[in-house]
């Protein structure tokens, strides 16, 4: 299968001495990918790197086997963006975009954009101004669906919804990869969304990529063991990821979840979430 996006040595630095890289990442098409790491940790960097906003130091990124500085003459038709902070003047409408965007898209498809603005209950006449942060959101995506685009790039597209439109916009992305040609890459911290909709799972941590994994296999490999200090001395430090101690017991992250529980058989091995996922490795310390 063909690569939606192809990422080779990537390094991206700002002033305050943050680094992103270096990334090596290549993202088949026909998946949902999800971004996630704690705020800071480089995800809109790389997000704008990818769309060609902000410049690298060294890299070179490919959409679709193409250069992404090639972004607005050849690939821009091809790619839906929802990016914080980047929208249109809060004094048009979304009849106003539908005039902008048929221009700007060759695909643009209005009878499209006019039925998910009907879906979203969003009036197209109502100034963006006057629109809930959630109605903004849902009109962004509206918008970046509208030209007919092969792939999604979003980033926080669910923060500020609630869980009933959450659902809906959910749904929207399914049914958008069903044919195994479009791919959705999304940055978000509302990782449920991820557990429900994604295929691969990115984890970023303070500019590097730390985990890259299938989001089954992940959630069915790691595992949290709880346990109190008797046992805990007694796990073997290999056999451990990272570990939190609590008032009253220890939360050790293991890998090779089956492995484990066969090993320390007294112990009790409970599935993980991907936010305490996330949690214990950010937070979590090393046994020595
Ligand atoms: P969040 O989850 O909070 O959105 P993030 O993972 O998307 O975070 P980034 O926005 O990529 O993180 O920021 C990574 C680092 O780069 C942060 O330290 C941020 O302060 C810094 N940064 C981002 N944009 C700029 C900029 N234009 N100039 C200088 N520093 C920047």
């Amino acid at each position: 299968m063909s690569n939606a996006i192809e990422i080779k040595n990537l390094k991206k630095k700002y002033d305050n001495n943050f680094e992103l890289g270096e990334i090596n990442l290549e993202i088949p098409s026909g998946y949902i990918i999800g971004l996630i790491g704690e705020n800071g940790a480089g995800k809109t960097t790389l997000i704008k790197s990818i769309l060609n906003i902000t410049k690298p130091e060294s890299g070179e990124i490919k959409i679709f086997d193409k250069n992404n500085k090639k972004y607005e003459s050849v690939i821009k038709e091809d790619i839906g963006v929802v990016l914080e902070g980047m929208f249109f003047p809060e004094i048009l409408t979304p009849n106003d975009i539908n005039s902008i965007m048929k221009d700007i898209y060759k695909n643009w498809d209005k009878e499209l954009f006019y039925k998910y603005l009907n879906n979203f209950k969003l009036q197209s006449n109502k100034k963006i101004k006057d629109l809930s942060k959630g109605m903004r959101k849902k009109l962004e995506i509206a918008t970046a669906l509208s030209h007919k685009p092969k792939l999604l790039i979003l980033d926080e597209p669910t923060s500020g919804l609630d869980p009933v439109i959450r659902d809906d916009i959910l749904d929207i992305f399914l049914d958008f990869i069903k044919d195994e040609e479009h791919t959705i890459l999304l940055s978000t911290h509302i990782t449920s969304d991820l557990e429900h909709i994604a295929d691969e799972i990115i984890f970023i941590d303070r500019g590097k990529i730390i985990l890259n994994e299938n989001k089954d296999e992940l959630l069915d490999n790691y595992g949290i063991l709880k346990c109190d200090k008797k046992s805990f001395d007694k796990i073997s430090k290999d056999d451990i990821v990272s570990y939190k101690k609590n008032k009253y017991n220890y939360e050790v992250l293991v890998n090779n979840k089956n492995k484990i529980k066969n090993k320390y058989k007294d112990c009790i091995i409970d599935k993980i979430t991907l936010e305490e996922l996330m949690v214990l490795v950010i937070k979590g310390e090393k046994k020595c």
